[in-house]
């Protein structure tokens, strides 16, 4: 938060502005984006950002939330809200920048800013733990480090800060001296510069340019020769520089790395002597970003004795939330990334999302949030926990507890963690989603242990930032103003249930539709609001539908004259399913008369929208038979319409119409499987991301002889004997039998093992000879390498079957960043 506060004259004043209504004298201390997360409206500035979409539609969202102050581009919003603050400007980026830009000059700190194609982040967040000692750090949030990122990050720096480190990332050319500008960093750091996002330019050297450009201002530059290749040393940015190299000579120079105990082990040259470090990881990746790190320590003038020290210490940064099943009905969500209020409120945030019980919890450690006193830091998290709607904190730590009397909700405090697990027995969790957010010296995975249920073996890992990103992808094939109806039948393709229908709510989709009335009621009693369609209602729930205000499927004229004839109200919304070709369910044309007859003599239901459903979308071959499907359902539709004095909705598109009948949106598009990471239609998935990963474990591990047999029917058999591993899956977890002799796979530390024998109902065996594997390894049966495509193919199904098929013994754990 900026120390010296502006007022909403000031940024006027600031901004090249077109014109400005003032409404309210008001003090800005955060900027937004995003309507949804409104931690101070009072404070807030809202931005109108347009991306995919066009960020005035959000506006009344914003004003919902209490915000009273608006950065637009459009003027036709300029009246909407007489009593609000109305800035506008020509580009509301620009303007987002212009204020992060002017505010970073306003101090005179040392700023660090990382570039590179892989480790920002993580490189960030390490010097954040190394360096917190000595100095009070303002950093980018998470990996802000986007046009509208870094500007949102900087603006956070105050009087209070003595040293700011923020990542700047580009996916095109042109992009970074905007960067450079508002970061205005002091110290650069290049990470490396790999594959990635290489196409938004037009070679390696173009992309190693445009990085550079960040670091044009520099007192120093530390960086790595390999990563430099074709730059003159003299012509590299910075007044001076410090090298690192596996290769060549450098202030830096790495000597040996030596794996110990699953940490790493290193030894360098430096000023003529040699040094050495432990690295606290085992992968390559870690260790890269560790002497990253140690390379800045030094040319920031630590002894290698202190680095050495701290980085010994360095722990593993996990931007990621999870979500999961607790004691006594309770849900869990672990946050172990960092205890300070911009995680907080991340993590209150998506503790709203996931509004599954009614009661919130917080478990909170000490929040360590450097340059504030204790009485400014929770009163600021009180009124975190008053908007966010918290029902009872559980404060662990003596500053949290010394600032008792700040919460206005039911509170309990302990000294410490162990305090907690002692009176853990006499607390009763039950039905409430608890948060626990503990900072790393807390241990608060103690805290987790208790109260989450024990995670059994077999779990299916659901990434709900990637499902996210999937809707954004359809999304933005969509024509504007085209509805989106997402398909959570058969718990979400496996995927889960309410999670994934509350992160649908929370990113507004229009509809959800299930299968049966109960997939429904779960739904609402999870504190879904917004439109179910049931597509298959049966007469039997009638009541339940009308009692939870689901909205039913009518696909034949007994069923609709049935519905009518149960339904209490006038205008209950309903939705007609014609068949132009699937023939499964659905009015076909020859009942067009009756049905036509039955609305117009009916007021006690109104057909909220009429839809198809495509039998071939993905496969060109069926094309043809695709567009007659088109034609005939828009004449029915047409027909239908002619009847009813009002509008409705029309849609045929599933998941692979969307993206390859672009002609066949309508009024809204239905999306399944897309949502979850497979569209046959597309080639190679490109543009989808895996959301779900099942993960196994090894049970124990046999050594077997040339004569021997594995498993049932002693169908498994390894002619020149070796090793099988007997992993905690079977068919009852819907991994299927058809993968039994070898026919299917897996994954152990990146190695595709095949299975031995047949699959039993709780276990299957693998071939794993020849690799050094243990009982408790991690065994992956499918995820973004070994894709669910892949395993369709293997035993000729497809991918909804292999995902639908897991079980639901099997544990969900929900991932968010
Ligand atoms: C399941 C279903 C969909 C979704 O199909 P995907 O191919 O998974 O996108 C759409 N419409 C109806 C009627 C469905 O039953």
């Amino acid at each position: 938060m900026s120390i010296s506060p502006y007022t909403i004259n000031h940024i006027a004043d600031l901004l090249n502005i077109a014109s400005f209504k003032k409404a309210q004298d008001a003090v800005i201390r955060k900027l937004v984006i995003d309507s949804r997360t409104v931690i101070d409206p009072d404070g807030s500035l809202f931005f109108a950002l347009s991306g995919k979409r066009d960020g005035h539609e959000y506006l009344a969202d914003a004003y919902a939330n209490g915000i009273r102050s608006f950065v637009i581009s459009d003027a036709r919003y300029a009246e909407r809200y007489p009593d609000a603050n109305i800035l506008l400007v020509k580009d509301v980026l620009f303007a987002l920048q212009t204020l992060a830009k002017y505010n970073r000059k306003l101090y005179d700190l040392e700023v660090l800013g990382i570039t590179g194609s892989n480790g920002k982040t993580i490189v960030k967040e390490w010097l954040y733990q190394l360096l917190a000692a000595d100095f009070n750090i303002i950093r980018s949030p998470k990996s802000f480090n986007s046009q509208i990122g870094v500007p949102l990050s900087v603006w956070e720096i105050g009087a209070d800060h003595t040293l700011g480190i923020f990542e700047a990332g580009i996916s095109k050319n042109n992009e970074m001296d905007v960067l450079a500008d508002i970061i205005q960093p002091t110290i650069g750091i290049l990470t490396n510069v790999g594959e990635a996002h290489a196409e938004g330019f037009s070679s390696q050297t173009e992309k190693l340019h445009e990085k550079l450009k960040l670091f044009k201002n520099t007192a120093l530059f530390i960086y790595a020769p390999e990563y430099t290749e074709g730059v003159h040393k003299n012509d590299l940015p910075g007044q001076q520089h410090f090298s690192w190299s596996f290769k060549e000579k450098a202030d830096l120079q790495i000597l040996f790395i030596e794996p110990i105990d699953g940490r790493n082990y290193v030894r360098a040259k430096f000023k003529g002597h040699e040094i050495e470090c432990l690295i606290p990881f085992s992968d390559k990746a870690s260790v890269e970003n560790g002497i990253i790190c140690w390379a800045t320590l030094l040319a920031l003038g630590y002894t290698p004795e202190e680095a050495d020290e701290r980085l010994e210490k360095l722990t593993r940064v996990s931007m990621r939330l999870e979500l999961k099943n607790g004691i006594n009905n309770c849900s869990i969500i672990d946050d172990s990334y960092s205890a300070d209020i911009s995680s907080l409120a991340i993590a209150l945030d998506f503790l709203n999302i996931q509004n599954q019980h009614p009661k919130r919890t917080l478990i909170l450690s000490d929040i360590s949030e450097t340059g504030k006193s204790n009485e400014v830091l929770y009163t600021e998290i009180a009124s975190l926990l008053k908007q966010k709607e918290v029902d009872r904190l559980i404060g662990v730590g003596p500053h949290i507890m010394a600032s008792a009397a700040l919460f206005d909700l039911e509170t309990t405090f302990f000294e410490n963690t162990q305090g907690f697990i002692e009176s853990f027995p006499a607390m009763h969790f039950s039905n409430e989603t608890i948060l626990v957010k503990g900072a790393r010296k807390f241990e608060f995975e103690r805290i987790s242990k208790l109260i989450a249920q024990k995670v059994h073996d077999t779990v299916l890992e659901v990434d709900l930032n990637a499902l996210a990103g999937n809707l954004q992808f359809y999304r933005s094939k969509l024509a504007p103003g085209v509805k989106v109806m997402a398909m959570v039948k058969a718990f979400s393709y496996g995927s889960g249930s309410f999670e994934i229908a509350n992160l649908l709510q929370y990113h507004k989709v229009d509809y959800l539709a299930v299968a049966y009335a109960d997939e429904g009621i779960a739904l609402r009693k999870a504190g879904i609001k917004m439109p179910i369609l049931v597509m298959s209602p049966e007469p039997s729930a009638f009541d339940a539908i009308v009692r939870f205000k689901l909205e039913p499927e009518l696909y034949n004229l007994e069923i609709l004259k049935s519905f009518i004839s149960f339904v209490p109200e006038f205008d209950y919304p309903v939705h007609l399913k014609i068949d132009t070709g699937m023939h499964r369910l659905g009015f076909e044309e020859p009942d067009l008369p009756a049905l036509l007859k039955a609305l117009s003599e009916t007021k006690k239901v109104k057909v909220a929208s009429v839809f198809s459903h495509l039998v071939g979308s993905e496969e060109g071959m069926h094309d043809e038979f695709t567009k007659y499907q088109i034609t005939l359902f828009n004449t029915v539709a047409n027909a239908i319409g002619n009847v009813l004095d009002y509008k409705f909705i029309k849609h045929i598109s599933n998941t692979s119409g969307v993206s390859r009948h672009p002609d066949a949106q309508l009024d809204m598009v239905r999306i399944g499987i897309g949502l979850y990471g497979f569209d046959a239609g597309l080639k190679n998935n490109k543009g989808l991301q895996t959301v779900a990963v099942l993960k196994t474990t090894i049970t124990q591990v046999k050594q077997i002889k040339p004569n021997e047999t594995v498993g049932y029917g002693r169908k498994g058999w390894l002619p020149d004997g070796g090793t099988i591993a007997t992993v905690k899956i079977g068919y009852a977890d819907g991994y299927s039998r058809a993968f039994g002799n070898g026919v299917g796979n897996m994954l152990i530390k990146g190695k595709l093992v095949p299975t031995v024998g047949v699959i039993c109902m709780d276990m299957c065996m693998l071939d794993v000879t020849g690799l050094d594997v243990k009982t408790g390894d991690e065994v992956i049966v499918f995820n973004d390498q070994l894709t669910i495509s892949r395993l369709a193919e293997q035993i000729g199904t497809i991918p909804y079957e292999i995902l639908t098929n897991v079980s639901q013994r099997v544990k969900r754990v929900y991932f968010y960043e």
